[in-house]
């Protein structure tokens, strides 16, 4: 007698009966469009591959082509709302471009910023005028907008922020430092976090401003990184600049709540970013392993290396597995649940990340540093996973706190 299959104990590749089943009961098994998708996406990045990426990256270039070709096919804006150009998904689906775009050698890491964080923060909380002004550009990729937060003297702590907004009439008067912006000099416009004092009770409390790049007592400078990206990062001066109005993005008295809004997704992508850089690591190692040989079988053949591939490559599908239960909390709405699910996501996304780069460097040995075979660079790329947008240190004290419910030590 055979084993009684269920929609996850026996399903096999190949079994369609089984995939079927699943896919309308369980999240945990993309749906065929999302499969295909995913194809589509990762057919586009392999057309222009880690050499394309790369070499814009030395020459200091935006990956410009593959950014308007994804932009045309609907890949950049697939998350925001069909009536303002989007293709009306979600951050999952958005995820999935990313990851796949990074698989392919091409981890476009403003994804994370322009569509993800600024355009669900618009979508969300912004006026008819500010989503009609800036969705349907971000969605097809002909308008880019970089994110500020970070800060010099604030880093990790965010309630320490010093960016000021002051009324002066109708208009706003934003003061202030940011670092490690990215993407400023590739972008029309940066959403900057920055802080408004409360009438009553005199505190300061957090807001969102969109700061044209072209707008005066903006300045911004490059910071000089040992990463290998099209992207670069700035630090940021805010003097006195002045914005009209409608600059403020959402309401100034639920500034908090808005930010989370774009704060999830933002660590759903970071996710995603880093997946696609461990399974373009993996597959490379992999290939390698099958056919190098210097003793009498391929190197993949020896258990030292062999093993660890396959520590990586569970590693990389759990943390892809929970990465899509952030996205789709996310998506239903459930906010509170999505930011733990999007905490862990992100640190077991940059852990295996960091993990597969090293393993697979190790594996191709010599040429495991050489630019021939584009490992290298990911050797730092997969750092930041690690880092930003919250550090890892930073989500385990969050898990610590709020999932254990253990005391907190700062
Ligand atoms: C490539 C890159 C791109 C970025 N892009 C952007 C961007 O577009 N926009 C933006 O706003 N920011 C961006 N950032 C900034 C990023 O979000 C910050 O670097 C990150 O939040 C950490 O802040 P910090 O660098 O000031 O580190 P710090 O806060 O100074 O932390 C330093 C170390 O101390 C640890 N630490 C701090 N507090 C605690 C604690 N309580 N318990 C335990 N450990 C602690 C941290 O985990 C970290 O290991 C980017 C950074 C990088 C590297």
């Amino acid at each position: 007698m055979s084993a009684p299959r269920t929609t996850t104990g026996n399903a096999r590749p190949g079994d369609e009966q089984s995939a079927t089943a699943a896919d309308s009961t369980s999240p945990l098994i993309e749906t065929p469009e999302r499969q295909a998708l995913r194809r589509a996406v990762g057919d586009l990045g392999r057309r222009y591959g880690s050499a394309y990426y790369l070499d814009k990256a030395r020459q200091g270039l935006p990956a410009d082509e593959l950014w308007a070709e994804a932009g045309k096919a609907g890949y950049l804006g697939v998350n925001l709302p069909a009536e303002y150009g989007g293709g009306g998904g979600g951050i999952t689906d958005l995820a999935i471009v990313l990851e796949e775009l990074g698989t392919a050698g091409c981890p476009l890491l403003l994804l994370i910023v322009s569509p993800a964080i600024c355009g669900t923060v618009i979508a969300r909380y912004g006026t008819e005028q500010q989503k009609q002004q800036w969705l349907p550009g971000l969605a097809d990729g002909t308008r880019r907008m970089a994110f500020g937060i970070t800060e010099p003297d604030a880093g990790s702590n965010s309630h320490r922020i010093s960016t000021v907004a002051r009324r002066d009439g109708d208009d706003w008067l934003l003061t202030g430092r940011k670092v490690f912006v990215s993407g400023i000099d590739h972008a029309d416009a940066v959403l900057f976090v920055g802080r408004t004092e409360d009438a009553r009770t005199g505190k300061l409390k957090p807001a969102l401003f969109v700061v044209p790049r072209d707008t005066p007592g903006f300045e911004y400078r490059p910071i000089p990184m040992e990463l290998v990206a099209p992207e670069k990062q700035f630090q940021v001066f805010l003097d006195d600049v002045r914005l009209p109005a409608d600059a403020l993005v959402g309401d100034e008295n639920a500034g908090l709540l808005q930010l989370f809004a774009g704060l999830n997704p933002e660590r759903i992508m970071t996710a995603a970013f880093s997946l696609g850089l461990a399974r373009q690591a993996l597959a490379k190692a992999v290939d390698y392993a099958r056919s190098r040989t210097v003793w009498d079988t391929p190197i993949g053949a020896h258990q030292g290396l062999a093993h660890p591939l396959a520590v990586c490559a569970i590693e990389i599908e759990l943390a892809r597995l929970m990465t899509q239960k952030a996205g789709h909390l996310y998506d239903m709405g459930d906010d509170l649940a999505a930011g733990e699910a999007a905490n862990m996501a992100k640190y077991a996304a940059g852990e295996a990340a960091a993990r597969t780069v090293d393993q697979a460097v190790q594996t191709l040995g010599g040429n495991g540093l050489t630019q021939e075979y584009g490992l290298g660079a990911l050797l730092t790329a997969t750092r930041v996973g690690r880092v930003a947008p919250v550090s890892r240190e930073m989500i385990l004290n969050y898990v610590a706190q709020h999932t254990l419910g253990l005391p907190r030590s700062y």
